[in-house]
């Protein structure tokens, strides 16, 4: 008898899930997640790794993952423990022969999954892709030589063929016997329009290649605000409640039977950015997150508690980076021409340390990606993957750009309660407002 053990990750949901598929032919299944509570301490930068807004959104994802299991007999552990020690557990005590996951960027997962194929070497270990378009032996070039620029990346892979998404499977086999499920004190829950979960994900594709709202994507993406302005699939994607390659399916499927146009070619271009981020994490491992990049980039950049508290506020000299970081702390979304504006203005503005930044996006962004976070952060801090060495974006040319009318500015309140970027001078002298002096 062989029992088998799948440890979910970033890829919460049934269909599209090959190292599901390779579970078939075990006796016996577990299935675990794992709740990690380190995610919920300050890290080294200020902030945690989860936020309540994600956290909810993951604790949907869950609920609906547990349901759908749940209609093949099977059942969803959810582990309130870090990954090394909750699986270490589970393979002793059931005496696990197969441990099964899908491929993840992160450095912190594949370091857990390491330690677990030290500790115990005559165990079988697979990891299947779910998270990229492609795998690693689809792409035409070994990740060690992974093009330095985007640019680079697309044109070699644009024209590939895609893996076609697996359907989901029909059975699963059963679980070894009742196992002991951690309670879970779930969040307090805020509205939002983003439901966790493989339902939610998959009632959202279909709504949005129902209406035209991808032959208009280019025109509209870079708005700041609006459900229908971008295709929103961030969140789903970045928990694995929607599969990638099945998003593409259904974008050809559009591309055939409706619209064919710059638009959505320009949804599939966005996807290859998301790629590109994802192999570039893998090939880069721990140098995502360090202070000079990838490149070993001198950078200036240091840390002043006060302005990067107003920044995390809302609350600097500049109302559009105000009304968007008020956004992202209401809702947990900030729309992509958001997000290049205030890490800019984190970088180069305000001088910060663009790791602090990056934190703060990944403890409150719903569609935290650590491939995507930390490889946008890096391009725009300078440190990374953008060939012209950086971003600095003029925030009163993007405010008459993308805001002419201040709509967006009064909506988030960003305009309200502006004060001076500094309270001290460099002498520690109180910086009086002009009106007071
Ligand atoms: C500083 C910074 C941090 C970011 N952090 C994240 C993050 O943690 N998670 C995340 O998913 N995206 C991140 N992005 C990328 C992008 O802003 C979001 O993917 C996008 O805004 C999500 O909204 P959407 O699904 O409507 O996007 P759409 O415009 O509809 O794009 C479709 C999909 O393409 C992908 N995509 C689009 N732009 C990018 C990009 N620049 N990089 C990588 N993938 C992209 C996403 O999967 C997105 O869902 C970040 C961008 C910046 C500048």
């Amino acid at each position: 008898m062989t029992t088998g053990l799948f440890w979910f990750t970033n890829d919460l949901r049934l269909h599209d899930q090959p190292a599901l598929w390779k579970m078939q032919s075990v006796d016996k299944l577990i299935c675990v997640f794992c709740i990690d509570p380190q995610w919920f301490r300050p890290n080294g930068l200020n902030a945690k790794a989860m936020g309540e807004r994600r956290l909810q959104f993951l604790y949907e994802s869950l609920a609906d993952l547990q349901q759908q299991l749940q209609q093949f007999g099977q059942q969803l552990i959810i582990k309130q423990q870090t990954p090394h020690k909750a699986l270490t557990e589970l393979i002793e005590f059931y005496n696990v022969d197969i441990i099964v996951r899908s491929q993840h960027a992160g450095v912190y997962e594949n370091r857990h999954w390491h330690l677990l194929q030290q500790q115990f070497p005559q165990r079988k270990f697979i990891t299947e892709v779910s998270h990229t378009l492609f795998a690693a032996e689809d792409l035409p070039f070994a990740i060690g030589d992974l093009p330095d620029s985007f640019t680079q990346f697309r044109k070699l892979v644009e024209d590939l063929a895609l893996p076609r998404p697996m359907s989901a499977p029909q059975q699963l086999p059963p679980p070894p016997g009742p196992i002991a499920i951690d309670k879970l004190s779930t969040p307090i829950h805020k509205p939002s329009p983003f439901h966790g979960g493989e339902t939610a994900a998959l009632e959202h594709i279909s709504e949005y290649f129902s209406a035209d709202l991808p032959a208009n994507y280019k025109q509209v993406r870079n708005e700041l605000d609006g459900w229908q302005h971008s295709t929103k699939f961030s969140p789903w994607l970045a928990l694995g409640c929607l599969s990638v390659r099945h998003l593409v399916s259904k974008l050809r499927t559009y591309e055939q039977n409706k619209t064919n146009n710059d638009s959505t070619y320009w949804i599939y271009f966005e996807l290859l950015w998301r790629e590109y981020f994802q192999w570039y994490a893998m090939r880069h491992g721990a140098k995502l997150f360090r202070f000079d990049g990838i490149k070993n980039t001198k950078s200036r950049r240091c840390y002043y508690p006060e302005r990067y508290q107003k920044w995390c506020n809302g609350n600097t000299p500049y109302p559009l980076v105000n009304a968007c970081m008020k956004q992202l702390n209401a809702t947990g979304y900030m729309s992509n021409r958001g997000r290049q504006i205030v890490a800019s203005c984190f970088v180069y503005d305000l001088n910060l340390d663009w790791r602090f930044g990056a934190a703060y996006f990944e403890q409150q962004l719903i569609d935290y990606d650590v491939a995507a976070n930390w490889g946008n952060w890096q391009y725009i801090a300078g440190v990374g993957a953008d060939p012209r060495g950086g971003r600095h974006f003029n925030i009163e040319k993007q405010t008459q750009q993308y805001d002419p009318n201040g709509e967006f500015i009064r909506r988030w309140q960003g305009d309200i309660d502006l004060v001076p970027l500094d309270s001290v001078d460099a002498a520690d002298w109180p910086i009086m407002p002009p009106s007071k002096q």
